[in-house]
């Protein structure tokens, strides 16, 4: 198996600010770095696997993000932000279900069987249960549920989202451990590491699916070559996904890459120009994204919004 590590920017972290939000309890870069690659590490490594708790918006993005090497994830906290059943019922429909209920518990089977593939079939994890294309909508709510998971797992790194306008969902998901992980700093808690797997953005990269938006500070990051088994586990553990199947086939399966999140400012997009669900009828904008980012912000600088 190949593995990369690009770019280390050190250069970029030349305010104190931006070295503690982004190594947070890791302390300085170099542990930082550490983390990611234990955590990250190949199924089957000799390297100690931190604490982790892994926030994704979806079933089968934990397994979009992590599927080869899902099983090192056993003692993980999974969190599911959301039920994978949009209201409209359109999804469901397509997928050929009368009732958003049973569409919504088919997802839920979906994943149940991921894990049980996977060997996690006692994994700990939680849906918070908010209506697929709707995070966006709850994030002062969702703020104060992962803090509440924080404080619960103290975990040492957190696995999700990046923000680059792929998803609403994801974008909420981003904001979210970004706020929570920061609002439980602030009560004196330890700051986890945040990490970021890749998904799909529609920035000048044009890279589709499993590569970063760049932003403009240079995060370390790996990237790991999946061998022919990796790929073929990993289309096992995604193939448990029967209604997202047409989805799923749009990702690259040949390599997985994470790195440390950089600071966001989820009040601004994540690009220029429109993001990927600019294009999408999935009930959300960039821009009203930024508007709710910035009601958030503001209810939690007033003191009343996730403690
Ligand atoms: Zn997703």
């Amino acid at each position: 198996m190949g593995t990369v590590f690009i770019g280390t920017g050190m250069a970029a972290f030349g305010k104190a600010v931006a070295s503690e939000y982004v190594v947070g309890s890791a302390r300085s870069m170099h542990a930082a770095e550490d983390l990611l690659r234990r955590a990250t590490a190949p199924d089957g490594a000799d390297l100690a696997m931190p604490r982790a708790m892994v926030v994704m918006a979806h079933a089968d993005d934990e397994t979009i993000a992590l599927g080869a090497r899902i099983g090192r994830f056993h003692e993980a906290h999974f969190i599911h932000v959301t039920d994978g059943a949009p209201r409209n019922e359109e999804d469901s429909r397509t997928h050929g279900f009368s009732f958003l209920a049973d569409y919504r518990q088919a997802r839920e089977f979906e994943l149940t069987e991921m894990f049980a593939r996977a060997g996690l079939d006692r994994v700990s994890r939680n849906c918070l249960n908010h209506p697929d294309q709707e995070a966006s909508l709850n994030l002062v709510e969702i703020t104060r549920e992962l803090i509440r998971h924080i404080k619960h797992h103290e975990p040492e790194v957190i696995f999700t989202h990046p923000y680059e306008g792929g998803h609403p969902d994801h974008d909420a998901c981003a904001f979210a451990v970004h706020h929570a992980v920061g609002l439980h700093r602030a009560e004196g808690g330890r700051r986890p590491l945040i990490l970021e797997a890749s998904f799909y953005n529609a920035g000048p990269r044009e890279g589709g699916s499993s590569m970063f938006l760049d932003v403009a500070m240079t995060m370390p990051s790996v990237t790991y070559d999946l061998s022919p088994a990796d790929r073929k586990r990993k289309h096992a553990l995604l193939a448990c996904f029967a209604t997202q199947r047409a989805t799923l086939k749009e990702f690259s399966n040949d390599r997985e890459q994470y790195r440390i999140a950089p600071m966001y400012d989820f009040t601004r997009p994540p690009h220029q120009g429109r993001v990927h669900y600019d294009h999408y009828p999935w009930g959300m904008t960039s821009e009203r994204f930024c508007e709710l980012a910035t009601r958030a912000e503001i209810r939690f600088n007033e003191g009343n919004g996730a403690v």
